[in-house]
């Protein structure tokens, strides 16, 4: 499963985090996941409650922050959420749209002790 290395690779970054703080404990785990980073927040729970238990993570709590897909049109300047994949400006319908959210896929807040 996609899903399972993506979490694997955010606990290591979170565990390596945690021990240049020499900390023992991961509490909190941010997470921000746009609309189209091609990851489901649902799997990636799942995952995470599997794949924490031997980990310094066992005891964390992942918070998931849902980013919104937003373009900018290059024509008008205009910025908006784009809906069902529909790259069209909805000020002047131009169709040269800059991406400016929608694809992170990153740690955002970790919380160790
Ligand atoms: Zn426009």
């Amino acid at each position: 499963m996609h899903e399972l290395s993506i979490v694997q690779n955010i606990l290591d970054i979170a565990e390596s985090e945690a021990r240049k703080n020499n900390a023992t404990r991961i509490i909190k785990i941010g997470l921000k996941i746009g609309e189209m980073s091609g990851v489901v927040a649902d799997s990636i729970n799942f995952c995470f409650e599997t794949l924490k238990t031997n980990t310094i993570a066992r005891d964390a709590e992942l918070l998931i922050d849902h980013v919104p897909l937003m373009g900018r049109c290059k024509q008008c300047g205009a910025d908006f959420r784009i809906k069902d994949y529909q790259f069209i400006c909805e000020k002047c319908n131009g169709n040269e749209i800059e991406l400016i959210s929608g694809k992170e896929l990153q740690i955002e807040e970790l919380e160790v002790e």
